[in-house]
């Protein structure tokens, strides 16, 4: 029925890219958390993590948890996102550790979880630079006394996000400052420090280089295993593939038309001045796929000899004039998507998620 756009996502490459982020990480003594919610938490992902070598599994949205764990996966669970107030009874019910950095829900969660009878691990967020979430580390002693009022939510560890707000880098130094938080809050909690998460994928090179501080010992990792890239550090995984997702589209028009268009210049559908270069007449090509279904910007074509020219909400226009075989109706064009156009895509209902 409906078949296009689709976006298809090869199980074996997940698997096989989750097993070698998992041997280079467990060389130096850190788990590795398969991060699933760039594929909207999808099952068949996260089983091939798990199977890959994944020691649980991490999203930032609880109705991903809720589905994959109703799904039959056992986890465990992290929850990545730090909890809202609304959602603290399912993350009782359904998470077993949780990243936090509020005091106030820490005691609201703890109450949650007492009323659900189960315990919950809570990985402290600890903010080294790239100011999005986390606690400052002067305050670990604030935190930590706040931990020793709980009784089923238990002080666990620590953790940092680096790259992905400010683009701040992971070094040895913002690391090192993570873990010497951590020691103070646990000293203070009266707990042990059992993780030190450090990061996402923009991590993984300090694990590579041998750089990173012995102390870490959990990494959430998402996009390596899903795209084989790092965007942080704007690198190709070496030991990774790269194309275990990929977006295709079909054409639904093709004909020769100028390049510069007819008429006087307003704003495009989405507030933007486009700007055209007249290269005379050339084929061009429409894909049936546009702004509700990706992010244009993410999207490498595949095929040779194609180039992507816009995208409107519904439509994707690409100059096919130097393409090997001449395009025609019906074809099917096959894209590479970054991370946002990933992210898109999986969670457009128009696209279908087709597993291989
Ligand atoms: C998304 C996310 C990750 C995973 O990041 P990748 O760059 O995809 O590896 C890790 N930690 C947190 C808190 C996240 O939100």
């Amino acid at each position: 029925m409906f078949s296009f756009p689709e976006l298809v996502i090869r199980l074996d490459k997940i698997r096989e890219n989750a097993k070698k982020v998992a041997g280079v990480c467990s060389e130096r003594g850190i788990a590795v958390w398969g991060v699933t919610k760039g594929l909207s938490g999808n099952v068949e992902v996260a089983k091939a993590m798990l199977e890959g070598g994944c020691t649980g599994i991490a999203d930032s949205r609880m109705k991903n948890i809720v589905e994959m764990k109703e799904s039959g996966i056992n986890g465990p669970f992290m929850l990545l996102r730090l909890p809202m107030l609304s959602e603290l009874d399912l993350v009782a019910r359904y998470v077993d550790i949780t990243l936090i950095s509020m005091k106030e829900t820490i005691f609201l969660l703890e109450e949650a979880c007492k009323k659900a009878k189960r315990k919950c691990e809570a990985i402290v967020m600890v903010d080294v630079g790239d100011l999005r979430e986390g606690i400052w580390p002067d305050e670990a002693e604030d935190i930590g006394m706040a931990f020793r009022e709980c009784e089923f939510l238990k002080f666990a560890g620590v953790g940092t996000n680096l790259g992905c707000l400010s683009g701040v880098i992971p070094t040895r130094e913002n690391l090192s400052m993570l873990v010497e938080t951590g020691k103070k809050i646990a000293d203070v909690a009266g707990s042990s420090l059992k993780y030190v998460s450090g990061g996402g994928t923009s991590s993984l090179k300090l694990v590579e280089d041998g750089l990173m501080p012995s102390e870490v010992n959990q990494l959430r990792i998402g996009e390596a295993i899903l795209l084989g890239t790092d965007v942080t550090r704007n690198r190709e995984i070496p030991y990774l593939s790269n194309d275990a997702i990929e977006v295709r589209a079909e054409i639904i028009e093709c004909r020769r038309k100028p390049t510069k268009p007819i008429g006087e210049i307003g704003a495009d559908a989405f507030g933007n001045v486009p700007h055209f270069e007249d290269k005379g007449i050339r084929l061009r090509a429409i894909a049936a796929i546009g702004r509700q279904d990706i992010r244009l910007e993410g999207l490498t074509v595949l095929d040779s000899g194609l180039e992507i020219i816009g995208a409107s909400s519904d439509h994707l226009t690409m100059d096919a004039e130097g393409a090997k075989h001449r395009l025609k109706v019906g074809d099917i064009v096959r894209f590479r998507p970054d991370y946002g156009a990933m992210l898109a895509a999986s969670t457009s209902r128009y696209v279908r998620v087709r597993i291989v």
